[in-house]
């Protein structure tokens, strides 16, 4: 998705219409303040982990970081298109709660009070 979206949006940030990106490598940086992960399309990488027993500086756990896929542009495009229609659905067209055994888990559910307020408001 990200290589979808920089091919299609680099040329309107760069102020240059028309201008062709093909992206051959990926490489994505997730920061946390106390982690830092680099997964690439281009190898697989390994990265520390949590601290071992017993402690010392580099006795880490060792991580394999699985490198991030590059789909056909056409796909991840059908694939969005399909995502967005699904959300917009989800807002739109809720299902009614759940009844019989099923309905044992809303107690749990956190969603419990908009959920039966929202059906109460639709008159069910
Ligand atoms: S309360 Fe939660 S689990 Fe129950 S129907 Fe609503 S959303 Fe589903």
């Amino acid at each position: 998705m990200y290589s979808f979206l920089l091919q299609e949006c680099l040329p309107d940030i760069l102020n240059r219409p028309g201008l062709k990106v093909n992206v051959v490598d990926l490489e994505i940086v997730y920061l946390t303040m106390g982690n830092v992960r680099r997964f690439t399309s281009a190898a697989e990488l390994t990265d520390q982990g949590k601290l071992l027993r017993p402690y010392s500086a580099d006795n880490h756990e060792t991580i394999e970081l699985i490198p991030v896929s590059l789909r056909d542009h056409e796909e991840m495009r059908v694939r969005i298109i399909n995502w967005i229609e699904d959300t917009i659905e989800a807002q739109t067209k809720l299902n009614p709660p759940l009844e019989g055994d099923a309905a044992r888990i809303c107690s749990y559910c956190p969603f419990y009070r908009e959920c039966w307020d929202l059906w109460k408001e639709k008159g069910i």
